[in-house]
């Protein structure tokens, strides 16, 4: 395929898919290893909102991007990152412990800045993923309502990679119960307005089960070469 072929099937298909969803529900474009070539032709189909997972990544796609999107942090963020984290995203999507979010506040007095924030759960309660466990999510919540610098919007998760999407229903439906029994908590500073969850092959069970932020990279983009 040409190159201007494939920036063309970008484009194609992000309207398809901003098409085929609520317009309620945010499209964030997950675009690690993308060039920015192909980030712009996203953009310049209508998405608003593009999902790093490497700062030094992010970096260096700003230098052409800049601020004309928002910017997700959607990978797990390192605390040796987080000054540059907090300069350049609009929402840090990973929040997974007392400590990062600390480290979060603090930086974001330093800048002036306030950081709205979801927290990332391990839904699947897999031991080699990051998130925070179910069940110790309130004591976090509790912490970070207390960080100035912090607006708590909602939470994050990824959920098990299944090869049958359908897999992912349960995890999606868990979280969704986590969301709402926070909501009615009304814990002052936070907002739980935003679940973000669901990929290119679960999305759209993501949106039934609940979620208003789905993170898409290989359907609009193509396979990667890692993974
Ligand atoms: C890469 C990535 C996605 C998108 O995955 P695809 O299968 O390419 O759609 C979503 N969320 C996170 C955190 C990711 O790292």
């Amino acid at each position: 395929m040409s190159e201007i072929s494939s920036l063309n099937t970008i484009e194609e298909i992000v309207t398809e898919v901003l098409n085929s969803i609520h317009p309620d529900v945010m499209l964030v474009a997950a675009s690690k290893t993308r060039t920015p070539e192909e980030v712009q032709a996203a953009i310049h189909a209508g998405v608003k909102v593009i999902g790093y997972n490497y700062i030094q990544e992010a970096e260096r796609i700003y230098q052409t991007i800049g601020n004309v999107v928002q910017w997700h942090m959607i990978g797990h963020l390192q605390s040796n990152k987080v000054k540059v984290a907090v300069k350049l995203f609009d929402m840090i999507e990973t929040i997974d412990s007392v400590k990062l979010a600390q480290l979060v506040d603090k930086q974001c007095a330093l800048e002036n800045k306030i950081m709205p924030v979801l927290i990332e759960i391990n839904s699947g309660k897999e031991s080699n993923k990051t998130g925070i466990l179910p069940e110790n999510v309130d004591k976090l919540i509790l912490k970070i309502s207390n960080l100035h610098n912090l607006r708590l919007q909602g939470l994050m998760t990824m959920g098990p990679r299944f090869g049958n999407p359908e897999d992912a229903r349960p995890y999606f439906k868990a979280t969704k119960r986590t969301f709402d029994r926070l909501k009615k908590l009304d814990i002052p500073n936070v907002e739980m307005k935003y679940l973000s969850m669901g990929m290119s092959n679960s999305y759209k069970i993501a949106i039934e089960e609940g979620a208003n932020i789905i993170r898409v990279g290989t359907k609009l983009f193509g396979g990667r070469k890692e993974n």
